[in-house]
């Protein structure tokens, strides 16, 4: 793909870091959001990370110029999507705002535009339903911090098109990154998986199988995973966890997504990870 137009909606965590992604992989980026605070709150974020880039030594003064340059805030919707020829959904996890979005987004964007979505858990079908050509509409799902993390889940519903999907791929192999195809099923191939295995350790955990430092060890050593699953479980937070373990459990219907009973007890007890000072870990200090 030669570099083109992108645009962001959504300026928040996740859609500031494909904002910068893109930009740093030459392509004009258009971010925008709701909230005008948003907006200005964005680019002082991307003005960071380039700054920590060239400090870093991973970027010339040169390139950090030239990237500042492709990424402009828009607070005018429709001028931000115009003439898109990507554009991603990244405002919050709520499917009615989602809908909102693309509804708007058919409106404004060119008709050819591909349309992506980077919800994390919700029916990239159901978001796609309320859009009159539902198949240029897909799920792309990055993963946080964006400039660090590789994969993108390119997520099909049943009436994306294969040329969609290709462009997609193409995309995301523009932006560096390594794209997986995934069905739209819940929890994709990433929480699913990893899910699954956070849980079996937090209840090897309650058994007294091991101590939290082991069990990581064991994924970490034995089967060289960077982190191991409680310490991850850790840097996501707890609660982020278990809310996604009911969702699989309640909608896949599978004992292994049953939460533990260790996982509640200690968000009970707002034992949330890293954010909170203790979870499986003690991070205080
Ligand atoms: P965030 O709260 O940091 O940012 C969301 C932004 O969307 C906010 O700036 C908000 O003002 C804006 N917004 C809300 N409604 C809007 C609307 N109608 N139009 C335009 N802008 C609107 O959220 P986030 O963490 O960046 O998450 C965004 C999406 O990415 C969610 O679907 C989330 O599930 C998904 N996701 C998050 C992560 C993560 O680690 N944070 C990882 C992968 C995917």
């Amino acid at each position: 793909m030669t570099a083109g137009r992108v645009a962001v909606v959504g300026a928040g965590t996740m859609g500031h870091g494909i904002a910068y992604a893109a930009a740093l992989a030459g392509f004009e980026v258009r971010l925008t959001d709701s909230q005008p605070e948003a907006l200005r709150r964005v680019m002082a974020r991307l003005d960071e990370l380039l700054t920590n880039a060239v400090r870093r030594g991973k970027l010339t003064e040169e390139n950090r110029d030239a990237t500042a340059a492709r990424l402009r805030a828009e607070a005018d919707f429709a001028a931000a999507v115009l003439d898109a020829e990507v554009v991603i959904e990244a405002v919050r996890e709520h499917l009615g705002t989602k809908q909102q979005v693309f509804a708007e987004v058919e409106r404004t964007a060119p008709a050819g535009a591909l349309l992506a979505t980077n919800t994390s858990s919700l029916s990239v079908a159901a978001i796609a339903a309320t859009v009159q050509d539902p198949g240029r509409v897909l799920g792309m799902h990055f993963f946080n911090p964006v400039h660090a993390m590789k994969l993108v889940e390119v997520v099909t519903h049943p009436k994306t098109t294969s040329r969609s999907v290709e462009r997609a791929v193409t995309f995301a192999r523009a932006l560096g990154k390594e794209p997986i195809v995934v069905k739209d099923s819940p929890g994709f191939a990433s929480s699913r998986l990893g899910v699954a295995l956070g849980l079996e350790a937090m209840r090897m955990l309650e058994e007294g199988v091991a101590s939290a430092e082991d069990i990581d060890k064991a994924m970490e050593l034995g089967y060289n995973h960077p982190m191991g699953p409680l310490k991850l479980t850790d840097l996501v937070g707890l609660d982020v966890r278990l809310a996604i373990a009911e969702y699989l459990h309640q909608t896949l219907k599978e004992p292994q997504f049953e939460p533990p009973q260790i996982l509640r007890d200690k968000v009970a007890k707002g034992e949330l990870g890293k954010k909170s000072g203790k979870g499986f870990y003690n991070w205080s200090g």
